[in-house]
């Protein structure tokens, strides 16, 4: 094979793998010489178009048209893309069409002058350009459609993008197109046409604020306009070193903050006056009921003029009815605190084995009066749990004595501990009366008696609902099953301490002062203003032989009688005409010749914050009225042994 032939095989092969489709049409529009391409692209067999006009290959709306454009090109042939701007189409054997692009260079041959067409199928590009125009419309009217101020900074810190809400904001303070402006400017137009209300600021320290703010920001930055609005301004940095800026207007949201903060205050203040109300309204309650109890227990133990049996058991009655009303007020005012959220729950490591022992203990004279069993199922170990130890007792306390009330003689009551990954779970089991099924669902809310209402046990139907929220204070749970006539099991689930003992320090019982070498020992001094108070209390002591009672009314006489006297107790009210018996004691605790002598307040306030004070104050023992003679007694004969 000549050279030349084989440089015409070379260009043939080329001609033929090349990746466009490539048309060779004379003067007139024939098509002489087409590639592979040709036929795969538009379907067609090359003796189908060799000969044909190029037309063939062009939709026909388009056809008419065509034979100009070949001629007027072929009057001035160079290399150039055809049609530039406009969307070409191809059209296929089959009809269907598809998007071109397509360049023509002239060709020189023997037969004349003619035009190469090299044509490319740009189908996957235009869907790809389609798409990503398609994509960007969609975030240009997002962008829009958002509510709040929106602009886009490039890194010289000119506008790129705004939305409406933005050109709203900012239109008014400035002159001429936004896009293209730097920030500066416009937080220029902004200031001096006075958009921001300045408060105690200059103006030039409000763009400062904001120009520095806009340079590095974080967090946000809040601005008021003159016309009283709250701007929220967020400016973010962009990855291509622009910044994305949006301004809200917070100022629905700020004044629903000033009306939330509002009715806050309001709600505290209210909560505020009914835990006031209560604790006035139980001292109010307990005062009196203080001389209905002492009088009827000095009555029931009067050894000088004993009581008939028929009195015995009235005078019964009258304690009953009053310890009842005493353990209602006590209640009532427990469970508004705890709802008025006026408790407060300590976090301790508590052990609920010794807990368990404690409540038992107590338990077991009622259970024994009932005539009913009291038992612990065994217990191998235990994890303690995170709660309020008293709290705890509490609940315990009052499911076991539920449990022991309403059941009958020879009954039983079990205590089961159990536990698992999370919580310890204490159930009390009884073989009592249960609970009919119609009353189940409202056990715990407050003065439900589940059909007892009538019966003869006492009860308030306070104590499941205070039960309920003391546990639920705790992190923990209640719940129970119950069947009429076999009895009822409840139980408390309480989360177990994870960290492992590590107990909040409770303040130990201040410790016995040291009694030794007081003058007078034997006489004790009481300060309190109600005549029906002292009349029971000198009844009182008459019983316990050697003491001496001296009385005062007012705490400021009472401070001069035991500086007088060194007695060897006070007995302390609190709520005294004049300077109160928290001023008292504590003045008594300030003086070196009185701070030795144990002071016990007997107040009518049972508020759990009052006992606190007391033990701050420095009170040898806090107790609250009525008073329960036998606890007197045991503290007086406890400070004067
Ligand atoms: P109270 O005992 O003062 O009436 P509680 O709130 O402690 O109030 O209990 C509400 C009611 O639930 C009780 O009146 C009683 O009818 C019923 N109840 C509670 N515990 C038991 C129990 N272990 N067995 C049967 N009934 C119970």
């Amino acid at each position: 094979m000549s050279d030349t032939d084989n440089d015409q095989l070379e260009f043939r092969e080329l001609f033929e793998a090349a990746p466009d489709a490539i048309v060779v049409v004379d003067r007139d529009g024939t098509i002489v010489r087409l590639n592979l391409q040709v036929e795969r692209m538009f379907g067609y067999g090359r003796d189908e178009l060799l000969g044909k006009r190029v037309e063939a290959l062009i939709p026909e709306r388009f056809r008419a048209q065509h034979p100009q454009h070949v001629a007027s090109y072929s009057k001035s042939p160079r290399t150039r893309p055809m049609g530039s701007g406009l969307e070409l189409q191809g059209r296929r054997r089959d009809g269907s069409e598809f998007p071109v692009e397509i360049s023509l260079s002239p060709i020189a041959s023997t037969r004349g002058q003619m035009v190469a067409a090299a044509i490319r199928d740009v189908t996957d590009r235009k869907r790809i350009e389609d798409e990503a125009r398609r994509a960007n419309s969609y975030l240009l009217s997002a962008v829009d459609s958002i509510q709040d101020a929106f602009s886009l900074y490039d890194e010289e810190d000119r506008i790129v993008l705004v939305n409406s809400a933005f050109r709203q904001l900012v239109g008014p303070t400035t002159a001429g197109a936004i896009v293209g402006r730097r920030f500066e400017e416009l937080l220029d137009g902004a200031i001096d046409s006075n958009l921001l209300a300045l408060r105690d600021e200059t103006a030039s320290a409000v763009r400062d604020r904001w120009l520095s703010y806009h340079r590095s920001p974080s967090g946000a930055l809040e601005l008021e306009t003159r016309d009283g609005r709250a701007l929220r301004v967020i400016d973010r940095p962009t990855a291509e070193h622009g910044t994305v800026s949006l301004i809200m207007d917070v100022t629905d949201d700020r004044l629903r903050a000033d009306e939330l903060r509002r009715a806050r205050a309001q709600a505290e203040a209210a909560s505020g006056a009914k835990s006031e109300f209560l604790a006035s309204m139980s001292h109010e309650l307990r005062t009196p009921l203080n001389a209905v109890l002492g009088f009827a227990q000095l009555l029931q133990r009067d050894r000088k003029q004993p009581l008939s049996d028929r009195q015995k058991d009235r005078i019964d009655h009258v304690l009953r009815g009053g310890e009842h009303l005493l353990k209602l007020i006590d209640e009532v005012l427990d469970l508004s605190r705890i709802e008025a959220g006026g408790i407060t729950i300590s976090s301790e490591s508590v052990g609920v084995r010794a807990v368990l022992d404690e409540v038992v203990n107590t338990l077991e004279p009622l259970a024994t009066r009932a005539n009913v069993q009291l038992a612990v199922a065994p217990i191998s170990s235990v994890p303690p749990v995170v709660a309020d130890r008293t709290r705890l007792a509490q609940i315990l306390m009052n499911f076991g004595s539920n449990a022991i009330k309403y059941n009958r003689a020879g009954g039983h009551v079990m205590f089961r501990v159990s536990h698992d990954d999370a919580s310890v779970k204490i159930a009390i089991v009884d073989d009592g009366f249960g609970i009919p099924a119609d009353q189940r669902g409202r056990i715990f809310e407050p003065f439900h008696r589940a059909g007892q209402e009538a019966g003869p046990i006492e009860g308030t139907g306070i104590g499941l609902a205070i039960t309920k929220r003391l546990a639920e204070l705790m992190n923990g749970s209640v719940g129970f099953v119950s069947e009429t006539d076999l009895g009822s099991t409840f139980w408390v689930e309480i989360p177990i301490d994870r960290v492992g003992g590590l107990a909040v320090a409770v303040a130990a019982p201040s410790a016995a002062p040291p009694l030794g070498s007081r003058t007078g020992a034997r006489k004790v001094v009481y300060v309190e203003d109600n005549p029906s108070n002292i009349a029971f209390m000198r009844a009182l002591v008459d019983d316990m032989p050697g003491i001496e009672l001296i009385t005062a009314p007012t705490a400021e006489i009472g401070l001069d009688l035991i500086r007088a006297h060194q007695p060897a107790a006070v007995i302390m009210d609190i709520n005294l005409p004049g300077m109160s018996g928290f001023d008292a004691v504590q003045a008594l605790k300030a003086s070196p010749e009185t701070q030795s002598i144990p002071v016990i307040a007997l107040s009518a306030a049972a508020l759990a914050k009052d006992t606190t004070r007391a033990r701050e104050v420095g009170f040898y023992r806090y107790l609250t009225k009525p008073i329960k003679i036998d606890e007197l007694t045991a503290v007086l004969e406890e400070v004067l042994s």
